[in-house]
């Protein structure tokens, strides 16, 4: 392919975010992969790669159709998960999935986490779980897109891992650091007693909070 490549910022975001999901512990390997959106395209992790070998040279960007704009690299196979949560939330313009150890044993158990910590505000009121489809299948992407509806920030994949969305890269990544520390202390105050899961007037007193606190932070 010539000329320039486009959606230059969003592939160097992408480049730049995937080490984090190992440095943040919230994956192994090449598992998990990230999304930057910039109107009706994305920059998309390439299939399989190790993150700390992925330049912004070998970012794929992907059309909201699914096809392949620019790039020499085969596209994230979650690639129709991101495309289909785009098409859905316009409010959204970073997709991070992950395979966070703590979410995903609650995926594994089909499990919900509830608002046992404040934090949960990041994602919702809570953190839904999608039903089980196979990687890589649009069945997956809309499972994701009815968990997280238009009120959740986050939800996760029953047997396989976590999807955090926000309004660029790193919002969702920070989202997704706080799921895995939200069932975290789930997991941990499950172990040792009940914990207190919040009411919904406190929680809507959060979501308001976070929402202004987010704004302020711009
Ligand atoms: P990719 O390497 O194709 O992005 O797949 C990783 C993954 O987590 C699939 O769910
Ligand atoms: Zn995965």
């Amino acid at each position: 392919m010539s000329g320039e490549r486009p959606l230059g910022s969003e592939r160097r975001a992408v480049s730049q975010l995937g080490p984090e999901l190992l440095e943040q512990d919230l994956t192994r390997g090449s598992g998990g992969n990230v999304s930057v959106r910039n109107g009706d395209r994305f920059a998309i992790s390439p299939s399989g790669i190790s993150y700390e070998e992925i330049t912004s040279e070998m970012v794929p960007v992907v059309d909201l159709e699914g096809t392949l704009v620019s790039g020499e690299y085969e596209p994230s196979n979650e690639m129709p998960m991101h495309r289909l949560i785009y098409e859905h939330r316009d409010d959204v313009g970073g997709v991070v999935h992950t395979h966070s150890p703590y979410a995903s044993t609650f995926a594994s158990l089909g499990e919900a986490i509830p608002a046992s910590h404040y934090l949960i505000a990041y994602a919702g009121k809570e953190i839904p779980v999608a039903g089980y489809e196979p990687p890589g299948t649009e069945a997956l992407g809309e499972l994701a897109v009815d968990a997280l509806g238009a009120d959740h920030d986050a939800c996760l994949l029953q047997n396989h891992g976590v999807i955090a969305v926000g309004e660029d890269g790193a919002a969702a990544l920070e989202t997704a650091v706080m799921v895995e520390y939200c069932a975290r202390i789930h997991y941990q105050a499950s172990a040792i007693g009940d914990p207190v899961i919040m009411d919904d007037d406190d929680l809507e007193y959060l979501l308001e909070m976070f929402g202004t606190y987010r704004q302020k932070g711009k």
